[in-house]
Parts: structure tokens; sequence; C-alpha cells
């Protein structure tokens, strides 16, 4: 082989080797590691601050979706992207402490806590590819932006709710925990959105790992309460009961 035509070769090969990462997400059999599924690995996470850090193929999404968003004066902000296990750690142990300081049982803290908050390992926004939005030219601005009511009625978010389901799947995201009185699990948002072309099979490989054993493994505070009725109900409706387009 002369140095020209092994040099084109090496070439070819470093942008098949570039494109692997992507594929592996999309058509090749996923991989994800443990880490990863529970918000410490960030390695496919990109941005630089807590509300613009996604997963790298949800931020090309999100980018485009923007953009197109943009034309009819609509400007989606992110209240909340990736957020990593230690981040979800502190909020939930905050509200524990104040919970069983207040003097509920552990179990009736934790269940309290989980109506708002999912438990540390446990939530999609570990995962990069889940979104909360609101329009940033919507006024008056609420000051508390992630009401339900404000996306319907005369809310000032009804424009993008709009917007959003009729566009939102053509970019790959969907609203996870939909307005539909038979889900049990987190309450209606119609702020939050997840990329599927990576959620999907990320959720595939999270419905493998022993949550329990995380919790515990991970030492968070009250873990020591966990039954396993409580966590497989947890499971069961707090991780599973959510937009069927999504499983
Ligand atoms: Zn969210």
């Amino acid at each position: 082989m002369n140095r020209n035509k092994f040099i084109k070769i090496t070439g070819l090969t470093l942008a098949g080797l570039s494109i692997l990462p992507h594929f592996s997400y999309t058509s090749l059999q996923p991989e994800f590691t443990r880490d990863q599924l529970i918000g410490k690995d960030e390695s496919d996470i990109v941005g630089d601050s807590y509300t613009t850090k996604m997963h790298r193929d949800a931020a090309i999404a999100f980018q485009k979706m923007k953009l197109e968003a943009a034309k009819v004066n609509i400007d989606i902000e992110l209240v909340s992207a990736y957020r990593s296990f230690q981040r979800q750690k502190e909020i939930f142990e905050a509200k524990y402490k104040k919970y069983t300081g207040q003097g509920l049982a552990p179990i009736d803290a934790i269940k309290k806590i989980i109506e708002y908050s999912t438990m540390p390992g446990t939530s999609r926004h570990h995962w990069g590819t889940d979104i909360d939005i609101i329009d940033g030219n919507a006024k008056p601005r609420p000051k508390n932006v992630l009401q339900p009511e404000l996306f319907h009625g005369e809310g000032p978010f009804c424009k993008i709710k709009d917007w959003l389901t009729e566009n939102a799947n053509s970019f790959g995201f969907y609203e996870v925990y939909t307005n539909d009185a038979n889900r049990k699990g987190f309450k209606y948002e119609p702020w939050h959105f997840s990329y599927a072309p990576v959620s999907k099979p990320m959720l595939i490989e999270y419905k493998k790992l022993d949550v329990k054993k995380i919790l515990q493994q991970e030492k968070i505070l009250g873990s020591e309460h966990f039954t396993d009725a409580f966590i497989a109900q947890y499971r069961k409706e707090n991780i599973l009961d959510i937009n069927a387009e999504l499983l």
C-alpha cells in the first residue's frame, strides 16, 4: 500500500469511528453504564450550566426545536435539564431532615418528599434527556413558573403548550407526566419533556437496575427505611407510569 492510500484509509476509519458513539444510541445495541443511568457519569453530557447541561444528542435536537419555535416568537427557555446524582441527593436529604425534624416518621417523610421530588438515582433528569421548559417571551412572567395552570386557560404558557403539542414530537421530544386521570406516580407536568431517541433505550437499561440496592449502596439518608413493597410501588408508579410513547 502506498503512503497516500494508507492516509486515505486511515482518514476514513477515523471518520467512521467518530460517528460510532452517535449510532450506539440509535441503531446499534445501546450501552449505558450504571453510573450514567443514575447521574454519576457525565461523559455524554454537554453544556456548562445547571440549566443547559444535556445529553449531547438531546442538545442538538433541542437547538433545532428552539430555532423553529423562535420563528413564531416563542423563546423555549430551559428551567432545568441535566441534574447530577449529588444534586438530587442534596435536595432529597435536606427535605428528609426537615420533615423528620418536624416529627414525621421516616417512611412518611419519604412519601411526602416523593410527591414532588424524585429519590436520588431515580430522576429522569440524571440522563440529560429530560428538560423542563417554558416560554421566555411570555408576559407577564410568573414568579413560580412550574405550575400546571399556567399552561391552560388564559395562562401565559398556553402559546408554548399548543406549539409543543403540535411540534415537539417531530423533534423527538415527548411529554412525560401527562394529564391523564388514570396515571399514578408524579403529577401532571406540562413543562417536562424527554428526548425519546435516547431516553427510551436508557429506560430499558434502567429497568434492569436494582433501585433499592443502589439507594443503600449510595448511603442515602433514610434508605434503611425503604421496604421492598415501597420500592416496587415507586418503580411501578413513579418510574414506569408515564407517557406510553416513552416506554
Ligand atoms: Zn422535570
